[in-house]
This record gives structure tokens, sequence and C-alpha cells, in this order.
């Protein structure tokens, strides 16, 4: 599967409990990395973490980011010194991942030795790759011509700066991480989490390779629609949508996904009950239009629309 973070942890979750109940092999996770920053001097991998803390059962579930039972010691002591982002709070045990991180990679591991490393200590369920091992940090480039780090566009700005496009530096040039293209091409299915199109799905397919080998994969790919009843359950995708010039609807993010026949991304796009009137929409792109209560309530309901993308898969 292809997954961001708040999203895509939730649907990873329902990936675990699907393939477990149908004694299926762990499930490959290629995740996002364009959200990741140093800041004060640490790695941070945002999606990464979601997935991991999620998988681990140790992220903070009411409030939606980082471990649960987290404290904020060293961010007062951060802020006290002037460093870092004051409305980027990071906590106490968040902080130990993001030193456990940075030292490996001071040490010359990989970023995808960082993670199969970090996905020893809990029994995760599934293989966390990153998409590719290169930096390319996600920037948000104004109408202006200037440009800031996606992180500070969304968490301090919460996404009210008009974007004129979102950009990652160097990726013509990045590689997909090891094992990436090779998953795709072995996949029984390839998953398309319900993650944000633009900054959590678009790096993945930005990154040289990644496409070509989800063109060519004898595996189906099916997509799980982000929006329900034409808006994004969660954050602000709706302005990254609108940014690229894409409507927030379910058939509109399936068009811009497009059909694997037409060099597109999807062979099927699962979309909710709510949105039932926009199926023949995503037939008529060439894509089978499934559709499905997309409510991730929980891992349960999560697994439910899994099992309805496998069926969608033949499987
Ligand atoms: P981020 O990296 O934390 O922004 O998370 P992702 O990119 O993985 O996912 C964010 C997207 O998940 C949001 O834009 C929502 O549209 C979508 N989302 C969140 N909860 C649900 C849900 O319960 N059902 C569906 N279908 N989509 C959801
Ligand atoms: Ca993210």
């Amino acid at each position: 599967m292809l997954a961001g973070g708040v999203g895509g942890s939730k649907f990873t979750l329902g990936v675990r409990s699907a393939l477990a109940r149908r004694g299926a092999p762990e499930a490959t996770v290629v995740v996002n990395t364009g959200d990741d920053l140093w800041l004060s001097g640490v790695r941070l991998q945002p999606d990464v973490d979601s997935i991991v803390y999620a998988l681990a059962g140790a992220s903070d579930t009411v409030r939606g980011w980082g471990r649960a039972g987290d404290t904020e010691r060293v961010n007062q002591e951060l802020q006290a010194w002037g460093a870092g982002w004051p409305w980027f709070t990071l906590g106490d045990l968040d902080l130990g991942t993001h030193l456990a991180r940075t030292g490996w990679l001071r040490e010359g591991l990989t970023p995808t030795q960082v993670i199969e490393r970090m996905s020893q200590r809990w029994p995760l369920g599934a293989r966390l790759l990153p998409m590719t091992d290169a930096e390319v940090d996600t920037r948000v480039v104004l109408e202006d011509g200037s440009d800031l780090h996606f992180q500070e566009w969304w968490t301090r700005h919460r996404a009210a700066l008009a974007p004129a496009r979102f950009e990652n530096p160097g990726i013509s040039s990045a590689a997909p991480a090891p094992g990436v293209v090779e998953a795709i091409a072995d996949a029984d299915v390839v998953l398309v989490a319900p993650s944000n199109p633009v900054v959590s799905i678009g790096p993945i397919l930005a990154v040289p390779g990644i496409g070509p080998a989800l063109q060519a994969t004898s595996a189906r790919v099916v997509g799980v629609s982000p929006i329900i009843g034409g808006r994004v359950v969660r954050g602000m995708a709706d302005v990254c949508l609108a940014a690229i010039g894409v409507e927030t609807s379910a058939a509109a993010v399936a068009a811009h996904y497009g059909s694997r026949g037409s060099r597109g991304l999807l062979d099927a796009w699962l979309v909710a009950e709510e949105d039932a009137a926009l199926a023949p929409a995503v037939s008529a792109l060439g894509i089978d239009a499934v559709v499905a209560p997309l409510w991730m309530t929980d891992a349960e309901a999560s697994a439910s629309i899994v099992d309805a993308a496998l069926g969608a898969a033949g499987l």
C-alpha cells in the first residue's frame, strides 16, 4: 500500500486486521517522506512515525498525533532557548524517537535501515518502507514566489496562505527506496490509502520509477477515497487539492489519479455511500467504482474497507 500519516495509519490498522483474518502475509507499506524535516538538530519523519506508533498501539488517539501519555518538558526547555519552532510541539517520548533516528542516520544508516531498526521494537505486523532514502522535503510555493517547508505552512499557518504549488526539491533525481519497486512488482494487490492525494500520495508518485512500477505490476491497483460527501474528513486536504486545480470530490480525485488503462494509477476506486451518485462518473473514467462505507472509525471499520478493496481486486 501507499500511505501518508493519519489517514494512512488508520487504514494500515485495517489492512493488518483484514490480512491477519485471511491468514495472508504482512503488507508492505510505502510511506510518504515528503513531510520529513530537520528541527532542533533532529530528523523528523511524521508520516512514518504516525504509522509506527499506530501499529504499536502507542499513538495518542485522542489528540490525533504523537505518543500517548507524552509530556513536553524538553520542548519547554527548547522554547526557553529559543530553539526550534514555538508552534511545533515535540513531545519528550517523540523526541526520543527523533534522537534515536538521528543518531542512526549520523552513524551512516539509510532511512530504510533506520525504519527497519525502528520496526524491531514492537511487533508492527507490517513492513514499512520510506518512498525514497533521499531528502525531498515538501516545500509550499506561494503566489509571490516565496516558499516555506510544508510543516510550517500546515502547522503554523493552518494552510491559510494560498499555495501556488507544492515542490519536492531533488525528487527528480531521487530513487525509490530499496525494496519499493520490488514490492510493487511482486504485490498481489496495491492499495492506495485514503491519504492526502497532493502532499501524501503525490510525493510517492513523483519519485522516479514508482509510477512506472505501478503501471507495470500485474497486481490490481485499488484506491480508497479520502473525500466523503464532498468534504475532507479531517485536515486541510481541500486547500491542497484546490492549489492543483482539483475539486474536493471523490470523482475529481479519481480523475486526478486517472485510470491505469490510460497511464494513470487506478484500476478501482472505493467511494463512500454518501457519494454513490458519483459512481457512474468514476466508471466513465475507466475505473471500477465500488460503493462502501468509508468512515475509519476504528480498526474494524477500516478492516471492512480493506475487505471491500480486496474484493475489488478479486481477492
Ligand atoms: P496526514 O499525512 O496526517 O495528513 O494523513 P494522510 O495524508 O494519510 O491522510 C489525511 C487524509 O485522510 C485526510 O485528508 C482525509 O481526507 C482522510 N481521512 C481521514 N480520516 C478518514 C476516514 O475516516 N475515512 C476516509 N475515507 N478518509 C479519511
Ligand atoms: Ca503527512
